[in-house]
C-alpha cells in the first residue's frame, strides 16, 4: 500500500494530463517519454495503485508513476552498491520499455496494413460483382488483383500473430525475472 499522500499527489498531477474517471479507473495522457499521447491512453487504478498505457504497453506501480510525473518520492540515501543495482535495473527496464514500444508500433503498422488489404479486397470484390453483371472482360485481371490483396491480408495477419507472440514472450520473461 503506497503512502496516501503520494497517491493524492499522483491524482492531482494527473488532473493536468486530461484525467477523467472511467469506471473504476482514471484515464490520462501517457507519461512515457517519447509517447506523444493526444488522447488519454493510459489508465491509473486508484484502488490497486497500478497504471498502464494501452498504446505503448508501459506500466507500473504508484512510485513509478509518481517519478514519471516529476513528483519527488521521499526515500533514504542509497549506498553505492544499491545505486549500482538500481542503475542496472533501470537500464534493463528502459531496454524492456523500448522493446515493448517498438513491438506496439510494429503491431499498429501491421494492423493498418491488414485493414488496408481488407478494404482493397472488399473493393475489388465489389468491382468483380459489377463486372459480372455487365459481363465485362476486366474480371480476370480483377481476380488476379484480389489474389494479391488477399495475400497481403494474410501476411499482415501472420505478422500480427508473430508480434503478439513476441509480446507475450516478453511479458512472461519479465514475470519470470520478477519471480
Ligand atoms: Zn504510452
Amino acid at each position: 500500500m503506497p503512502d496516501p499522500a503520494l497517491v493524492a499527489s499522483i491524482e492531482t498531477a494527473l488532473a493536468g494530463r486530461g484525467a477523467r474517471r472511467c469506471g473504476s479507473e482514471i484515464r490520462f495522457r501517457c507519461v512515457v517519454v517519447g509517447h506523444e499521447d493526444r488522447r488519454p491512453s493510459a489508465r491509473w487504478h486508484p484502488e490497486r495503485h497500478v497504471w498502464r498505457c494501452d498504446v505503448c504497453g508501459v506500466g507500473g506501480g504508484a512510485v513509478d508513476l509518481a517519478r514519471r510525473l516529476g513528483i519527488v518520492v521521499g526515500r533514504r540515501t542509497w549506498t553505492s552498491a544499491e545505486r549500482r543495482v538500481i542503475a542496472r535495473l533501470e537500464a534493463k527496464r528502459c531496454e524492456r520499455e523500448a522493446h515493448a514500444r517498438a513491438l506496439r508500433m510494429a503491431w499498429l503498422d501491421a494492423l493498418a496494413e491488414l485493414r488496408e488489404a481488407q478494404a482493397e479486397v472488399a473493393l475489388l470484390r465489389a468491382l468483380v460483382r459489377d463486372d459480372m453483371d455487365e459481363r465485362a472482360p476486366r474480371t480476370t485481371a480483377l481476380l488476379d488483383e484480389i489474389g494479391d490483396a488477399y495475400l497481403r491480408e494474410l501476411l499482415a495477419e501472420q505478422r500480427l500473430d508473430e508480434i503478439e507472440a513476441e509480446e507475450r514472450e516478453a511479458r512472461e520473461g519479465v514475470r519470470r525475472a520478477a519471480a
